[in-house]
Parts: C-alpha cells; sequence; structure tokens
C-alpha cells in the first residue's frame, strides 16, 4: 500500500489529465461585439453544438464563458458516453405515460449517435471508440434486478446489452468486486479535453465569435430582443441561449432553482504496467457499477493509466483531499493497484435535476439546455443542437425533452441544503449492500 504522503507522484498535478495534451489557454484575441443574432452563455458541449448550428443557418453567433471555453465539466468528465437517461422504461412510463417515454429512451438513443457521426463528419481525433461499457452488480440482488431489465425487450429501442455472470466476469474485468454485471455494447470512450477542442474549431471555422473570460451578469428583456450585461460590456441579442449546466448561477435565477449543482471528482494515474492493464481492462470497456454513489471508471486512450471518477464529495474543492478518496475504492476493486500513485485530480460541478432526466426548451423567451445528472457527453451536445436549431427557427419541435416538467422544490433557490443527509444515506446504503 503506498503511504497517505507518497499517494502522489512527484509531478502530480491537480487538475484533468486530459489537459496535458489539449491545455486549456485559449484566447484568439476575439473582441466582444455589439450586438449579435444569437448569444450564447456557457462554452461546453451544450454551448458549442448550439453555436455551430446557430452559425450553420446564416445567423451572426458569439458564445461567452466565464472563464477559458472549456473550463467546465467538457473537459473534466470521464470520458464514457451512454443514452444519458437514467430511469428504465417502466419508470418513465408511469411518469410520463407510454408514448412519451419511449420517445425519451429514443432520443437517448438519438444523443449516442449523435456524437459518433459529429465526431466522424468533422474528421474530429479525439479517440473516440464504440468500447461498451460493463455495469457491475455491487450485489446479487442488484444482479437479479440487472438480468430482469436485460430481458425485457422493447421494440425500437433496444440496447443489445446482456448479462454476465460473476464467473464469467474476469473476461470482462479483473475483479471479484463485482457479482457479475451488463454489458451495453453500444457505449463509448472519448478523450473529452480533445473533443472539445474539436468543437471550438469546428466553431471558429463556421464564424462563431468564442469570447472568453467574459460572465455574463445580466440579461434583460427588450422590443428586439435581449440585452445583456457582461464583465467585458454590454451586448444585445435577437436570441440567447443558456448553457451553464452545472454551473448556472444567478443570472437566470429561475434556472437555478431547477437543477442541483453537485461535485464529481476523478483521478488518473501514474503509469501502469501493460500485462497489468491486459488483466484488469481485457475489453478496454468502459465501467460503473449500480451503487446510488457511482464509481466510472476505464482505462486512458493510451492504455497506460486508469481514470477513476465517482462521488467520493459533495462540494471539496482541494484535490489533494478528493484524490485519496477515490484511490482507497479504487484499491477496494483492484488490490493489486496498492502500490500505483495519483498523477492528476481533479472536480467539476454536475447539475441533477429533481426528476433525474436532462431539460431543454424555453423560458421566457431564453433558450436553454442543461440538468444531464453526471451523464452529459452525449446528451449536452445533442441538446445543445438541438436548441441552436430551435434559436435559429429551423425546429418547431425540437426535442421532446420539451414536454417534460421542469420541477423545483418549494424554498429551493440553488443550495442544495437537503443533498448531505441524502449522500449519507446513499453511502450507507452501498456499504452495507441494501
Ligand atoms: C468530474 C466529472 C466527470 C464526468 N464524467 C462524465 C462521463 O464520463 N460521462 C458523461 O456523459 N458525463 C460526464 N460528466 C458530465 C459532463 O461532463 C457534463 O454533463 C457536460 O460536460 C455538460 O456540458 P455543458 O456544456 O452543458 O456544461 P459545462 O461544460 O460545465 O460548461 C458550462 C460553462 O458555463 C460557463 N458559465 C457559467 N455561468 C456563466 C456566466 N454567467 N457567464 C458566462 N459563462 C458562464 C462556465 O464557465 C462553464 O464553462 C462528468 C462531469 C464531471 C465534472
Amino acid at each position: 500500500m503506498v503511504k497517505s504522503g507518497e499517494i502522489f507522484t512527484p509531478d502530480f498535478k491537480p487538475i484533468p489529465w486530459w489537459w496535458e495534451a489539449s491545455p486549456r489557454r485559449d484566447d484568439d484575441g476575439a473582441i466582444l461585439p455589439q450586438n449579435t443574432q444569437v448569444l450564447i452563455i456557457g462554452a461546453g458541449y451544450t454551448g458549442l453544438h448550439a453555436a455551430i448550428q446557430a452559425a450553420r443557418a446564416g445567423l451572426s453567433t458569439t458564445i461567452i464563458d466565464a472563464e477559458d471555453a472549456g473550463w467546465g465539466c467538457s473537459t473534466r468528465n470521464g470520458g464514457q458516453i451512454s443514452t444519458s437517461i437514467k430511469p428504465n422504461f417502466e419508470t418513465l412510463k408511469k411518469h410520463h405515460g407510454e408514448e412519451l417515454a419511449i420517445s425519451l429512451l429514443k432520443e437517448g438513443q438519438a444523443s449516442l449517435e449523435h456524437v459518433e457521426a459529429f465526431v466522424r463528419d468533422e474528421s474530429i481525433e479525439c479517440d473516440f471508440k464504440v468500447v461498451g461499457r460493463f455495469h457491475g452488480a455491487h450485489t446479487p440482488k442488484q444482479y437479479e434486478q440487472l438480468a430482469r431489465e436485460c430481458d425485457t425487450h422493447h421494440p425500437g429501442f433496444e440496447t443489445g446489452a446482456w448479462m454476465v455472470t460473476r464467473e464469467r466476469q474476469h473476461s470482462e474485468l479483473g475483479t471479484d468486486a463485482y457479482y457479475g454485471g451488463m454489458v451495453f455494447p453500444h457505449h463509448a470512450s472519448i478523450d473529452p479535453g480533445k473533443y472539445h477542442a474539436g468543437l471550438l474549431k469546428v466553431a471558429r471555422a463556421e464564424g462563431v465569435k468564442i469570447i472568453n473570460r467574459c460572465a455574463a451578469t445580466a440579461v434583460a428583456k427588450t422590443a428586439h430582443g435581449f440585452s445583456i450585461n457582461t464583465v467585458k460590456g454590454p451586448i444585445s441579442a435577437e436570441k440567447v441561449i443558456i448553457a451553464t449546466n452545472g454551473y448556472t448561477g444567478a443570472l437566470t435565477p429561475r434556472l437555478q432553482r431547477r437543477v442541483i449543482p453537485i461535485g464529481s471528482y476523478v483521478i488518473a494515474t501514474e503509469e501502469i504496467q501493460a500485462e497489468t492493464m491486459d488483466r484488469l481492462f481485457p475489453k478496454n470497456r468502459i465501467l460503473s457499477d449500480t451503487r446510488k454513489l457511482v464509481y466510472y471508471y476505464r482505462p486512458s486512450p493510451d492504455r497506460k493509466r486508469v481514470i477513476f471518477g465517482g462521488r467520493v464529495s459533495l462540494w471539496e474543492t482541494d484535490p489533494r483531499k478528493s484524490g485519496p478518496k477515490l484511490h482507497a475504492e479504487l484499491i477496494n476493486l483492484f488490490p493489486e493497484l496498492r502500490h500505483v500513485r495519483i498523477s492528476h485530480s481533479w472536480a467539476g460541478s454536475v447539475a441533477f435535476t429533481f426528476d433525474t432526466m436532462a431539460h431543454c426548451g424555453e423560458d421566457n423567451g431564453l433558450y436553454y439546455a442543461m440538468g444531464y445528472c453526471g451523464s452529459g457527453v452525449g446528451m449536452a451536445g445533442y441538446l445543445g443542437s438541438r436548441m441552436g436549431m430551435a434559436a435559429a427557427g429551423l425546429e418547431q419541435e425540437p426535442s421532446c425533452f420539451t414536454h417534460l416538467k421542469f420541477q423545483t422544490l418549494p424554498l429551493y433557490s440553488g443550495r442544495p441544503w437537503f443533498l448531505a443527509p441524502s449522500v449519507a444515506w446513499y453511502r450507507l446504503r452501498d456499504k452495507l449492500s441494501f
């Protein structure tokens, strides 16, 4: 076991490992224009995909970010791509009726296909690979539950998933910590930093103006659209798209009341011997499990490191504190990695919602897409594109997600006081396996 003082490599960095290949400084000296047809606030996947659609529709398009473009989750995530839909068909049907439930699941599938088509069509080099996901059952009961879901076939949105028993588990993953699991063959992996850099390039080529370190501080309706104050001066816009997800703040209080910001944490290990990586990750899958406070992990695209993420804290901001907690969980799964140190540790703020679904639409004339509940690599780009097209007047019915009621709680203003007790309860449930 590494001693606590030696858990970090001597060249440890408290930044995303992805930033080594895609450094964050991104300023082409663009100046904030006085007006634009479409203004997008937030330059992550949501904002950039929206901007690309608006610009392709022939509209002058500007995107601003409070930090450098991509500073948010879009260069910090684990690079795992799923359909981004958490509730199963039965739950969706119960809450929204069968027709909408089927449409939502189909759009989840469409979001997965959207990334693949986009990176292929735009020739973005970002290590996109359809590697499939192994979703481990952390209790025998969870295995049975997964097996029941696997057996339920719904015409039109087949996942193609299959079960792997505990006895055969080592063909997927070198651990005995799970009681078997389910494989989703269509899920994919990507280098999130390279993907974001590729999106920036496409947006610029389409004529989008990208203004960094330009926080919007106020937005007001006018006769012809909106007037927006920023730290770099005012700008007027005919249409505005809010793409701030886990960083949604007082600029848009109605949206702030509808998302729950929560920290998500990741470490990268130092390089590991190829034989060990081959034994632990024989199929190169992305990985997650059935725990309420899920762990998500994968080999790095070069298969030399483990990228290991989870919700080990709520709002911890010091990666030197969150890193060792993740390391302990990594070792619980793979005891033979006890001597492997952490080279990078980082965090970001994701946005949960009260119904665990993403949301998009128009609120008082402002378009928005957000609330990906920690699974937005595919969905953010997909719903961002739909909102870009809607703002450009190309889509009257941009997405069935616009039919979901974007709920809040009485007295909730964006500070989730209720999270600490719920997370403590989930942690206990996961630990005691009930
Ligand atoms: C550690 C971590 C791991 C994750 N792993 C995965 C994963 O493996 N798979 C997956 O599907 N999802 C994952 N996610 C979630 C995924 O990254 C996000 O859902 C997705 O990136 C959201 O993109 P976005 O563009 O909506 O928001 P972001 O990329 O967060 O961008 C929002 C931007 O808005 C800007 N902003 C906020 N307020 C203002 C303002 N007033 N003015 C100007 N700009 C403003 C911020 O500076 C920020 O750059 C992870 C997230 C984290 C943090």
